[in-house]
């Protein structure tokens, strides 16, 4: 993974040329005077743990699991959101962990824990670090040092139950790596975020992250039916049947937690049979609200894609839809709308019902090239963002939810907001996540960086936090919390909901060392 930027270095995307007279005429945007810092310009803290709080950390995993390198501390820097890369780019490396910690087992993270619990060292559990939302800042103030645990070695299929078609997997395994383990038996999880490349389970589990395929495979923490959580008072399992009636569910507490309450080191998860057949499709509508009715149709009253999507016309007509595909704006292209289906014998008769009721609701069909062009081209998005940032532009996304009858007003106050803040930004948007109650709202924002374009992002950031929260929606459908929502988490669920949470914090680490100033203040 690049240090300051997204992905493998060898995967990078020059911008195409009508995209770069897109940003400078439309936008305005101008290559920045201060080229971006090299790796050994990155400037990190002096590292606060003493040696005998290292040893004791060594004692407990072996000392080549303990590192306090430059390397090391920087590749464990924050996430990947795009204030993270820009004070990179700029050499900052003041959230840097003063040491490295990669534990083996369960039973190691609860030595550690105890460890650091007893030394006052924050801890910041460490999966695949793409948050995007700050969740890997710890607060550093009236803690001995920061320790960042990468869960990388824990990354083993512990076992599969074909017959319950459950597995049990441990949190640090990659996305890309699970899948492999899981085709073996014949399986999915169908899991496919755009950060599919680099993420954890773990880390999916504890940020609730939601895939492309969730029309199909549900959400991750629908995928959970047990976990095992390491904290410093002890251990936690939970999750003994598929659902329960006995009291309300623990499970609800770990998951999206951030790290905040607790390590997990295992995860049971409800798995799918691997699908036979795929098929993806695009199709036209006139209009993001004529898009709108068709996505709430289907996801009413069926049949439901395992993929469904749809753009606005501005996301559209630019192409981001289909990022294999940027060849430059297109006008009138109405709105795109993408549609999977995965499975065995039923895909077509599932395809074709579906596109009954699509072109009921004036969809014109676009045939399989939109829809291959999508699937083959789902992960390149963020390799963009990096071509972006060195051109001058800043280009961040954000998410919000919220319920079929209020999601007009949502998008409007979000784009409002940003116009608001950033004057002319280019603001694209798509559906992604459908239910039967609502949906999500995904835009990405594009836009000249001014002088100090680290402040210009927060500025605006700040405002449209507050102008979701005002029009009903929630401040995160799959990215989390983290530092940068947590005052807008706060106004979600009010005072009292902010008090569990301490208080649930309170009972399992006393000490306030895991994740401090994630999820809660
Ligand atoms: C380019 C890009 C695209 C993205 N696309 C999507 C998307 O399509 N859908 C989506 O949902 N998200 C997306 N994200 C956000 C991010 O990938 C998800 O939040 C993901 O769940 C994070 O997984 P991770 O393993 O990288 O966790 P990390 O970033 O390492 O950690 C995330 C949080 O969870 C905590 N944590 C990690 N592991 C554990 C553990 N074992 N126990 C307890 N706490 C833990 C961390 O302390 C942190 O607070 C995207 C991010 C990027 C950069």
């Amino acid at each position: 993974m690049l240090w300051s930027g997204w992905g493998d270095p060898a995967k990078a995307a020059a911008l195409p040329a009508p995209i770069r007279g897109l940003l400078r005429d439309m936008l305005g945007v101008r290559a920045p005077e201060t080229p971006a810092a090299s790796f050994g310009e990155v400037r990190l803290p002096v590292a606060a743990l003493s040696p005998l709080v290292l040893s004791e950390l060594r004692g407990i995993v072996g000392a080549d699991h303990v590192r306090a390198d430059d390397d090391a501390r920087i590749r464990h820097t924050r996430g990947k959101s795009t204030p993270d890369l820009m004070r990179m780019r700029a050499g900052d490396g003041s959230d840097a962990p003063d040491a490295v910690v990669l534990p083996g087992s369960h039973a190691e993270v609860l030595e550690l824990l105890r460890a650091c619990a007893a030394h006052r060292v924050a801890v910041v559990p460490f999966g695949g670090g793409t948050s995007v939302v700050g969740g890997l800042v710890a607060a550093r103030q009236g803690f001995a040092g920061v320790v960042a645990l990468d869960l990388a070695r824990l990354n083993r299929l512990v076992s599969v139950d074909a017959e319950s078609m459950v597995v049990e997997i441990e949190p640090g395994l990659r996305a890309p790596q699970a899948e492999r383990l899981l085709a073996e038996h014949g399986l999915t999880l169908g899991h496919f975020p755009q950060s599919f490349e680099y993420a954890t389970l773990g880390g999916f589990a504890a940020a609730r992250s939601s895939g492309q395929a969730s029309a199909g495979y549900g959400r991750f923490d629908d995928m959970v039916v047990g976990l095992t959580v390491a904290t410093p008072r002890g251990t936690l399992d939970l999750g003994r049947a598929p659902k329960s009636a006995a009291g309300p569910d623990l499970r609800q507490v770990i998951l999206g937690s951030e790290g905040a309450f607790g390590v997990i080191t295992s995860l049971r998860l409800r798995v799918r049979r691997a699908p036979a057949e795929r098929i993806y499709e695009g199709w036209r509508f006139a209009s993001f609200a004529a898009g709108s009715a068709a996505l709430r149709r289907l996801a009413q009253d069926g049949p439901l894609p395992t993929v469904l999507r749809l753009s606005d016309e501005t996301e559209t007509m630019i192409g981001l839809a289909r990022p294999g595909e940027i060849g430059g704006p297109v006008a009138d292209a109405g709105c795109l709308v993408i549609a999977g289906f995965e499975g065995s014998s039923e895909v077509a008769a599932l395809r074709e019902r579906a596109a009954t009721v699509l072109a009921g609701l004036g969809g014109v069909p676009l045939g399989p090239g939109p829809g291959e062009s999508w699937a083959h081209g789902r992960y390149s998005a963020p390799y963009l963002r990096d071509s972006l940032l060195a051109e001058g532009a800043t280009v961040e996304t954000l998410e919000t939810a919220g319920f079929w009858s209020n999601l007009p007003r949502l998008y409007d106050a979000v784009r409002l907001s940003l116009h608001a803040s950033l004057g002319s930004p280019l603001v694209m948007c798509h559906v992604s996540h459908v239910y039967g109650t609502g949906a999500s709202l995904y835009f990405t924002v594009v836009t000249a960086q001014s002088a100090d374009p680290l402040a210009q992002w927060e500025g605006a950031k700040r405002s449209v936090n507050e102008a979701i929260v005002a029009a009903g929606g929630t401040i995160s459908h799959h990215h989390g919390v983290g530092r940068d929502h947590r005052e807008a988490y706060a106004a979600e669920i009010g005072d009292l909901g902010v008090e569990i949470l301490r208080g649930v914090k309170g009972r399992l680490d006393p000490e306030g060392i895991l994740n401090p100033g994630v999820l809660i203040a």
